[in-house]
């Protein structure tokens, strides 16, 4: 269980943005179990409460996509936890309506989590540009490239460099205001200004700022006010030769429901793309992640690895080096080839799973007559439900693979899937249409 525990800590710190992993769950601890329940323990009841409503439900599904099957996890208020430098379990266990005031446990050296600066950025050919673009801002903010608009996939540094200006310019120019904040929190504050009728001081706050970075920028697409509240703060900034960097997951001109005028501004300034690593680029990055958490990387293994791991994120290589530190300390063996390759197999596992569901909901699709993006969208209307059900089912059905697994490639726990593959087995007996429809779907396959 112990085991169990460490793989799943090293899953959710992929996952778990970096200060609630260090605030919140990192501190979590199992006491030696019984049975089949994996018992975690957190250091007071304030904590354990605030975990079981933040991320209780990640946790359950990552120990389970982690264990291969339901393990049932209960949470506790134990001695075992870490406790926060000055906390004091025992008593906060016996006080659970007094909430004890929030300590964020400071990270001990070495321990994974640092602040995304300039110097903890590889720099390689997928992201040069973007890099010299953000070292430039920060060297001399509100003159070249105002504003500086970086773009591209999910994990590929965008939040990295954002904070790596912000930090930058924060010691460089002593005083200077410096706001760097998700679209998304953005949006919450001033929606919130609104209801509390607080435009002015929102106003204000924003309007004094000497830098703004707005990571996800492509959040306040199609929410109307918002945009028009940014583009007026921006204007006002941009008129007093203050800087503006934003980031975004595609370029502005595909982010779908972006104002006009917002467009035009970002693509007014300097657009820079960030792409996926190429073989020589993560070879860079695993050997700097390792370095970083004080592991030795044979030459060989960086090599098998790099190769390997043809990740669409940085985040998998970052997820490869954590996995292979945990089983290396847990376990005393030395960073080999053999090891890496144990951590290799799972990432297969799941690279396995997305080729296979991209051909699958795309059969699936075609022959419902449904656009493919709609299997993976939220909506429930029948059709799509069928349509969702039918792909689980064939990917159960073809790749073998975990419910726990492919529930996660649509956001849905594994008794979304089993229950999927029971309906669509059942139907599949009793509705002849059915049958026809999914034999048809198997012929393609
Ligand atoms: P994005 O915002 O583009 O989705 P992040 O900036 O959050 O991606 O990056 C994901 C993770 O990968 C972070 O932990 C970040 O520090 C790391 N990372 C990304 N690019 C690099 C890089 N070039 N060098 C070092 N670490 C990187
Ligand atoms: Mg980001």
């Amino acid at each position: 269980m112990g085991r169990l525990w460490e793989r799943t800590l090293a899953e959710l710190q992929l996952v778990v943005p970096r200060q609630e992993f260090t605030a919140w769950i990192s501190c979590l601890r199992t006491a030696g179990d019984a049975d089949e329940t994996l018992t975690v323990e957190a250091p007071s009841a304030f904590h354990r409460s605030w975990v079981q409503r933040h991320f209780l439900e990640r946790i359950r599904t990552t120990v389970t996509s982690v264990a291969g099957h339901p393990v049932p996890v209960v949470l506790a208020v134990g001695a075992h936890a870490a406790v926060e430098p000055g906390g004091r379990a025992s008593e906060d266990a016996l006080a659970p309506t007094s909430p004890a005031p929030i300590r964020i446990r400071a990270p001990k050296p070495g321990e994974g989590h640092r602040e995304p600066t300039f110097a903890n950025f590889v720099v390689g050919a997928c992201n040069r540009l973007a890099h010299a673009a953000a070292r430039a801002v920060a060297a001399a903010p509100g003159r070249r490239y105002n504003p500086l608009c970086i773009y591209g996939g999910v994990g590929l540094g965008k939040t990295h460099l954002i904070h790596a200006i912000a930090g930058d310019l924060r010691t460089r120019f002593r005083g200077a205001r410096v706001l760097a904040i998700g679209a998304e929190l953005f949006v919450n504050e001033m929606v919130s200004a609104v209801r509390r009728q607080q435009m002015e001081t929102f106003h204000h706050r924003f309007r004094r700022i000497d830098t703004l970075l707005v990571d996800d920028v492509q959040f306040i697409a199609g929410k109307e006010r918002t945009q028009e509240e940014f583009l007026h703060t921006f204007n006002l900034l941009c008129a007093a030769g203050k800087q503006i960097v934003v980031s975004s997951d595609k370029p502005p001109r595909d982010i779908s429901n972006l104002e006009a005028g917002l467009r035009s501004r970002f693509e007014g300034g300097l657009m820079t793309e960030v792409t996926p690593p190429d073989v020589a680029t993560r070879r860079l990055i695993l050997e700097h992640k390792a370095a970083e958490a004080g592991l030795t990387l044979p030459p060989d293994v960086a090599a098998y690895l790099a190769e390997r791991i043809r990740a669409a994120s940085v985040r998998e290589l970052e997820g490869a080096i954590t996995r292979i530190g945990a089983i290396a300390s847990l376990t005393g063996r030395t960073v080999d080839r053999a090891l890496a390759e144990e951590v290799v197999v799972p990432l297969r596992a799941s690279q396995q799973l997305h080729g296979a569901a991209d051909r699958i909901e795309s059969v699936v699709a075609a022959a419902l007559g449904l656009d493919v993006r709609t299997l993976r969208s939220p909506r429930r209307d029948a059709p799509v439900v069928l349509a969702r059900q039918l792909a689980m089912y064939l990917l159960r059905k073809v790749s073998g693979l975990s419910f726990a697994l492919i529930g996660e490639r649509y956001g849905r726990d594994h008794t979304t899937v089993l229950h999927a593959v029971r309906v669509v087995s059942a139907r599949r007996d009793r509705d002849p249409e059915v049958g026809r429809l999914v034999s048809a779907l198997e012929e393609k396959l």
